[in-house]
């Protein structure tokens, strides 16, 4: 080891990673960012990680929370500072079977979460992606795979246990601490270090998970009868429909996948039977699977391997025309290398405004849009057309830090509101990787 760090206290040793030791490389950067912390600190239980904060406090130095690693606006790495990451506080236990209560610690993936949860028949929608870890997308939204039919996981939240700012431990739920629950439920990340979740699953069974190519020559037409079928369809469907511009002597292409969720395939057919008259179809297929294969864990090392690393966020109502012909234009320009909608809606705007931190109610779609740091600004221009026809955005699919993004993410009286608490329960900013609240 080369550090010049001082010694940590006994509870952590064996517990700090610094440059030189074999663990750091593997440990240093994110899934999109990259980083070269001067240590990583690994606690393995709650009172650990108050420990840890509190040592990378008295260093002085940028403080960064990670679980899973896979932020892409939330930096879970630094230069120079100190990373706290509870990858170890990862267990999953059902605490009450009958009422569905789980209690899911904040350094688990979602995939391994669904794992644990198959056999007892239950499930929490969460993401795409079984890599991406807990704490980072349960303290911001959760847009998953049953979002129309159950909500965000946001919504199942019923109580998280943090570390907070001054290193005391706090345990907020809907009586205690209300004010600290409903901040956390979309803005966590810039309240303290969560080190456990407790939800509410629902029962779940196999689901049927449906794969679809289109040719998409025609992106405008396709993105426009995309969000009419969703909006028409029954909740227990909900798709993701992702565009990749096409080369030279090839047609951009589309790849739809939704999930009916529930094993009645005769329902499921008639849900997505629709999907596959939507354009021009190159392949498509259908399986009843179990929901954890949605959700697979690879464990794969993070060396900031995510290439478009420049990525906007924008939440519609209604896939318009011209809203669907401003997306078609950045595809086509080549400048934008991925455009992906996510359908919302559904049980996501059953839940009251101001009952979350997360307060965008009414969209019925979810468009992340990204592309290489080279290319940014030209995603800057189109995205500029696209503006007017957006209300409001998702933190966690956009990598800009400034004011305007901020309010498109909070819209009052939220940000107020956030800002206030803020000032009470982290008035020396240490939680400010994710976004700058103030
Ligand atoms: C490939 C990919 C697919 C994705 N798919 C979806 C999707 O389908 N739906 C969706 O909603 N989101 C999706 N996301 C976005 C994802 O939810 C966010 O990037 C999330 O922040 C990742 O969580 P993490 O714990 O892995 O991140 P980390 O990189 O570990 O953390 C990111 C930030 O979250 C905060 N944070 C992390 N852990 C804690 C904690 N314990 N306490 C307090 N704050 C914490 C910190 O501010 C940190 O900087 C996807 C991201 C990727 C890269």
């Amino acid at each position: 080891m080369t550090s010049t760090l001082p010694p940590v206290p006994p509870s952590l040793a064996g517990r700090i990673v610094v440059p030189g030791d074999a663990r750091y490389e593997r440990l240093r950067h994110g899934y999109v960012h990259r980083g070269s912390p001067a240590a990583v600190l690994l606690p393995e239980d709650a009172g650990q990680t108050a420990e840890a904060l509190g040592y990378a406090r008295s260093l002085g130095s940028v403080v960064s929370v990670r679980s899973g690693g896979h932020g892409i606006s939330g930096r879970s790495t630094n230069d120079g500072g100190v990373v706290v990451d509870v990858s170890r506080l990862d267990e999953v236990r059902i605490l009450d079977r009958p009422r569905r209560r789980i209690r899911v610690g904040a350094g688990a993936r979602w995939g391994q979460v669904a794992q644990a949860l198959a056999p007892h028949g239950l499930a929490v929608s969460s993401g795409d992606t079984g890599d991406v870890g807990v704490g980072g997308l349960v303290t911001a939204g959760g847009m998953g795979w049953f979002a129309r039919l159950h909500g965000l996981t946001v919504d199942h939240v019923t109580a998280v246990e943090l570390v907070l700012a001054d290193g005391t431990s706090a345990r907020a739920d809907a009586e205690r601490e209300p004010d600290l629950f409903w901040a956390v439920r979309g803005a966590g990340g810039n309240f303290g270090v969560v080190t456990a979740v407790e939800l509410e699953a629902y029962e779940t069974d196999d689901v049927v998970f449906a794969d679809l190519v289109f040719d998409a020559g025609d992106a405008a037409a396709l993105i426009e009868a995309w969000g009419a079928a969703l909006e028409a369809a029954p909740r227990e469907l909900t798709s993701f429909l992702t565009f990749m511009p096409g080369g030279p002597g090839r047609p951009p292409l589309a790849r739809l996948a939704a999930v009916y969720a529930g094993d009645e395939t005769r329902s499921a057919e008639r849900a997505l039977t629709p999907l596959s008259g939507l354009g021009p179809l190159l392949q498509q297929r259908a399986v009843l699977a179990p929901y954890p294969a949605l959700v697979p864990v690879s464990g794969a090392a993070h060396h900031g391997q995510q290439q478009l690393r420049a990525t906007r966020s924008g939440l519609l109502d209604h896939l318009t025309p011209d809203a669907a012909r401003a997306v078609a234009d950045a595809l086509e320009s080549g400048q934008v290398l991925m455009e992906q909608f996510r359908s919302v809606g559904g049980a996501v705007n059953d839940t009251d405004p101001a009952a979350t931190a997360y307060a965008h109610r009414t969209q019925n779609f979810s468009l992340l849009a990204a592309t290489v740091p080279e290319l940014e600004r030209d995603l800057d221009a189109h995205w500029a057309r696209l503006a007017p026809h957006l209300n409001g955005m998702y933190l966690s699919f956009d990598t800009r830090r400034t004011p305007e993004v901020l309010a498109q993410a909070f819209p009052e009286p939220a940000l107020s509101r956030l800002r206030t608490l803020k000032d009470r329960y982290d008035p020396e900013n240490v939680f400010d990787r994710n976004f700058p609240l103030r």
